[in-house]
């Protein structure tokens, strides 16, 4: 691949903003990316922050659901485990807890589910 803006010369790498070919005279370094020199470093830049920014938000977001698969899965292990044993004693009651627990290890399912795509 050459240069877009010099069709003869050698391409060293892509404008991260465009796509096109640069040659080294034609290249910006605008953070870790390669920009079109005066002409694309400023959107460059600021796509590099707008991702720096996405990379921390889901890094927060993504434990915030590991925290929730914790709670309620060692709550609705508890709520299992408990209406599951009383269950010949207690009948429909036990079968109540039964059921909370088994909704609260949906949740924390879910929430295991959803934190992995942060991963
Ligand atoms: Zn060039
Ligand atoms: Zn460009």
């Amino acid at each position: 691949m050459n240069c877009y803006y010099h069709p003869d010369t050698p391409a060293i790498g892509l404008c991260k903003y465009c796509q096109r070919g640069l040659c080294s005279d034609c290249t910006a370094h605008a953070g870790d990316s390669l920009a079109c020199r005066n002409l694309h470093e400023g959107q460059v830049h600021s796509m590099e922050a707008l991702f720096q920014r996405n990379i921390l938000q889901a890094k927060r977001v993504g434990s915030d659901y590991l925290r929730n698969t914790i709670f309620y899965g060692s709550v609705g292990i508890l709520f299992t485990a408990f209406g599951a044993s009383q269950l010949k004693w207690l009948g429909l009651q036990a079968a109540v807890y039964l059921l909370i627990g088994l909704a609260l290890l949906w949740a924390a399912l879910a929430n295991y589910l959803e934190s992995r795509k942060y991963q």
